[in-house]
């Protein structure tokens, strides 16, 4: 079935130079990237992002980390996008991840982990326009 899922490069791998290798990853995962734009977030916005995660202890020190400087949130299609990027993504700890998947690859930290992935049909459906209007999705 094809999805769409909400992807983010996240500061620390814009900030290393690792967006395009990631970009490149992406496209030949066959992914179709419909939508793109660098942000650098204020602290509201990266709360309003997270905010399903609020009563978790590391909530502050996340949303600190997604305002460091800009992060690059995408929006992905492909057949199975939701769970076929999070394959590629990796697990959320980079030492727990697998070889060859992009937190593996760039990912320092369990928080400071490169990408993000929308988890669900009903994640995606929040996370999509939290970063995009619908002008700013380009279908095909
Ligand atoms: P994901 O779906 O793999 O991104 O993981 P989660 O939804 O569980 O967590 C959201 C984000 O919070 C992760 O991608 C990390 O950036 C961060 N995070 C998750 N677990 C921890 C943790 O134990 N400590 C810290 N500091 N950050 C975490």
């Amino acid at each position: 079935m094809t999805q769409r899922t909400l992807a983010i490069i996240k500061p620390d791998a814009v900030a290393k130079g690792v967006a395009g290798q990631i970009l490149g990853r992406i496209e030949q995962g066959g992914f179709t990237i419909l939508a793109a734009k660098l942000i650098h977030m204020s602290r509201e916005q990266a709360a309003g992002f997270y905010i399903v995660h609020k009563a978790r202890p590391f909530y502050a020190s996340l949303c600190a980390f997604m305002t460091e400087g800009p992060c690059l949130p995408l929006v992905l299609e492909g057949d199975e996008a939701i769970q076929r990027w999070r394959d590629l993504m990796g697990a959320t700890d980079p030492a727990k991840a697998a070889p060859g998947t992009i937190r593996r690859d760039f990912a320092a930290s369990i928080e400071a982990n490169a990408v993000h992935g929308s988890d669900s049909p009903e994640s995606a459906a929040f996370e999509i326009p939290y970063f995009f209007a619908a002008l700013e999705i380009c279908p095909r």
